[in-house]
């Protein structure tokens, strides 16, 4: 047996077969890696208190009480197991007589759905499995009991005696795991051999077992991905690029005199400190970071003309076709004639913007790629359509990802595979980073922040209308959006899903901010774009010019609908989260969030900037049923009461998987990151940086370490075949 043996040699094809299609665990070492989630501890455990209605759940309990009775309705007799953690009960529910039989002081396993009778939490028919401590059952007798993430058929006992072959097959993990980590790197940080650390954290005897054994996984987790990170810095800073220094009397001040505005401070600053990397020939890579409506796009605009002026192209990614098309229009606007050169109206000393996107027309696509090929374009606007191959630059010489977060790595380093030499990076997210995630996700970006809005900003004020307990205040928050309207202001609407077509595929329409749901819950579908712009339209905003937005819509449709939106024809825009990414209608004042609790909080913090962009003050309302008290209650108050995005982005990161915060192209396992906090290891993930750019330094690199070396391997891999997944 090695680490790449299929399980269901070791495990036989149906148990294989099921971790394969519930849990996607494939290989000896997926199952290594298949961690506990938590440890039972007999006797001292408040887990039940903490169950809720529809949570899938596995606890450890003794029975306390068992009662049989015949039913009065159905026939047959109902069994009623009462089991206890040591404080609270559960009750357990069996029909005729199965399980008749369990006896009072017996300790077991028991999993299943939470649910409700008579204010009472129970399991029904849950799977079970006693700690008898019989024969081969040694497991039973130890103190701490692994809780393995379990799926429909696959219990957590059935994980854990499966780990258990492994660690007991082929003359124990020894021969089976090889370290990875230099002796001397492991002596010198504390850290336990792997094999000791696999071993401890699915058999630990103590809690310190536990804590040792996690700090030696983490620390392979922080550190295969610190020595990727600074292997791409490194070979980032080999290969010089292009310096494309400052131009008097080009489009730059062309563009500083058609602003309408003056620079805020920050603006300024940042700009300044782009101007001097462009100015040299190893290449920027550098991050901007800026809450929502900080005005980021002038300062990339800003860099973009430098650029051109200095002959090279600039290249503006953004992630979706309205977002795109938006910014193209408005480089155009502030450029005027300088954007149209080689037209009849256009001035020769200027340049050319190309918006360059999927649905554009062949004959329009051929022209856009010409124009671009031959560096009569300079200004390059477009989204995923850039990356294609057919996309060449004459001399691409920046390129400016907007919203970093809906692009991976990968996708970047694609564009920046179009410069002959590397050309400069500049990344914008409005989501802010807290500087652990800035240490790994970004760990090759320099980073600088907007910390200010342009004043003259409204501010926008933000209130939870809990729609089950209080009705009247959605009534409430109808009214306030008509008075809005009625006063000349405009309103978004947005909710999680398109709706139409139900079923399976009409899925949420971007799930990527939600916070992870409880299998197994049977929450009502959430609300639909067309369902509330038809509700809508019938009975609270009867009346008023209303359209819809979502992303089922051809590119012509959605352009026309903002467009429709941003003259103010249209006065109510029901949208999906197409609206979250920088759409720009300064007139627009309220914002309603229909089933708010369904979005992340990041996300809610992005889609209420959209009403903050004039000198109106806006207000976002985010309408759920989720109980005020709840935990989703409880989170959807802090975002209406911060209006501070890095708070926000902290929060974010308690609620959400950190596979979530990695981003789409590096989430879940193939981040490998299974056990590492972005927000409790600070300390070991900085460690590791230091580790991972001292090894990288030296003149042999990993060649030394091959362990390590197929550790990084293995993760570029898994990296690819994602990205390729998803392309
Ligand atoms: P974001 O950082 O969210 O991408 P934008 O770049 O879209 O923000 O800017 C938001 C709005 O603020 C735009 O309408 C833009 O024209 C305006 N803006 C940008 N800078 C300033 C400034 N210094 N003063 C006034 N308005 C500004
Ligand atoms: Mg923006």
């Amino acid at each position: 047996m090695t680490l790449q043996t299929p399980l269901a040699r070791v495990l036989g094809p149906k148990t294989a077969g099921s971790m394969a299609e519930q849990l996607d665990l494939h290989t000896v070492r997926d199952l290594l890696r298949h961690y506990p989630r938590r440890y039972a501890r007999r006797g001292e455990m408040a887990r039940l208190d903490d169950l809720q209605v529809g949570d899938r759940v596995t606890v450890l309990a003794q029975v306390k009480s068992v009662e049989t009775r015949r039913m009065r309705q159905r026939r047959g007799s109902l069994t009623e197991v009462t089991v206890s953690d040591g404080g609270s009960t559960l009750k357990l529910v069996f029909f005729n007589h199965r399980h008749a039989h369990l006896g009072p002081g017996e300790w077991g396993l028991f999993a299943g759905t939470v649910g409700q009778y008579r204010d009472r939490l129970q399991l029904t028919h849950p799977d079970m499995h006693l700690l008898r401590g019989d024969g081969d059952d040694d497991d039973w007798a130890r103190a701490l009991v692994p809780i393995y993430p379990a799926s429909k058929d696959v219990s957590s006992w059935v994980i854990q005696k499966s780990v258990k072959l492994l660690l007991g097959a082929g003359g124990g993990l020894g021969d089976l795991v090889v370290d990875p980590l230099p002796e001397e790197i492991r002596a010198r940080h504390g850290l336990l051999p792997l094999a000791a650390a696999l071993l401890d954290i699915h058999r630990p005897t103590t809690s310190e077992d536990i804590e040792r054994a996690e700090r030696r996984l983490k620390w392979d987790e922080a550190l295969t991905l610190q020595l990727t990170l600074a292997a791409r810095r490194r070979a980032a800073a080999l290969e010089p690029g292009v310096a494309r220094p400052r131009r008097p009397g080009g489009l730059l001040d062309a563009v500083d005199a058609a602003l309408p505005f003056a620079l805020t401070e920050g603006q300024r600053e940042v700009g300044e400190e782009l101007a001097g990397e462009l100015d040299r020939d190893q290449p920027m890579h550098r991050l901007l970071q800026g809450e929502v409506g900080s005005g980021k796009t002038v300062v990339a605009l800003r860099a973009m003309a430098q650029v051109v002026d200095a002959g090279g192209q600039a290249a503006l990614l953004a992630p979706t076709e309205v977002l795109a098309a938006q910014h193209a229009r408005g480089i155009r606007e502030l450029l005027g004639p300088l954007g149209r050169a080689g037209e009849l109206d256009g001035d020769p000393e200027g340049t050319r913007v190309v918006l360059l996107t999927g649905s554009l027309k062949a004959a329009a696509r051929r022209q856009a790629l010409a124009e671009v090929a031959e560096g009569r374009a300079g200004i390059v606007v477009g989204t995923h359509a850039l990356l294609q191959e057919a996309v060449e630059f004459a001399d691409l010489g920046l390129v400016v990802v907007d919203e970093q977060h809906r692009f991976g790595v990968e996708q970047r380093d694609a564009l920046r595979a179009k410069g002959t030499r590397p050309p400069h990076v500049l990344v914008m997210t409005a989501t802010p980073i807290p500087r652990t995630v800035a240490m790994t996700v970004y760990g090759d970006l320099e980073t600088s922040t907007l910390r200010q809005l342009p004043s003259g900003r409204g501010g926008v004020s933000s209130s939870v209308v809990p729609a089950a307990e209080k009705p009247a205040w959605l009534d409430r928050a109808w009214a306030r959006l008509r008075e809005e309207v009625a006063a000349g202001r405009q309103a978004y609407v947005v909710c999680p899903r398109i709706g139409d077509v139900s079923g399976p595929d009409d899925q949420p329409e971007d799930a990527d901010g939600a916070p992870e749901e409880n299998p197994g819950s049977d929450r009502r579908p959430p609300l639909a774009v067309l369902d509330v712009a038809e509700l809508l339209r019938a009975g609270p905003l009867a009346g008023l010019r209303l359209d819809v937005l979502h992303g089922r819509m051809t590119p012509e449709e959605k352009d026309a609908a903002m467009r429709a939106f941003a003259t103010g024809e249209t006065q109510v825009l029901v949208a999906t989260t197409v609206v979250e990414v920088g759409v720009d209608v300064p007139n627009a004042t309220v914002m309603v969030v229909m089933d708010a609790d369904r979005f992340g909080v990041s996300q809610l913090h992005q889609l209420r900037g959209r009403v903050a962009r004039g000198k109106h003050a806006g207000l976002c309302l985010l309408v759920s049923e989720a109980p005020t008290s709840s935990p989703t209650g409880l989170r959807l108050a802090s975002v209406a009461a911060t209006s501070d995005g890095f708070e926000l982005a902290r929060l974010d990161l308690e609620t959400r998987r950190e596979g979530d915060v990695l981003g789409a192209a590096q989430s879940g396992r193939r981040s490998g990151i299974r056990l590492l906090s972005l927000l409790e290891d600070e300390e070991l993930i900085a460690e590791a940086r230091a580790v991972a750019t001292a090894l990288l330094a030296t003149e042999r690199g990993l060649a030394d370490h091959p362990g390590l070396a197929a550790e990084v391997a293995a993760l570029a891999t898994d990296e690819r075949a994602e990205y390729l997944e998803k392309a």
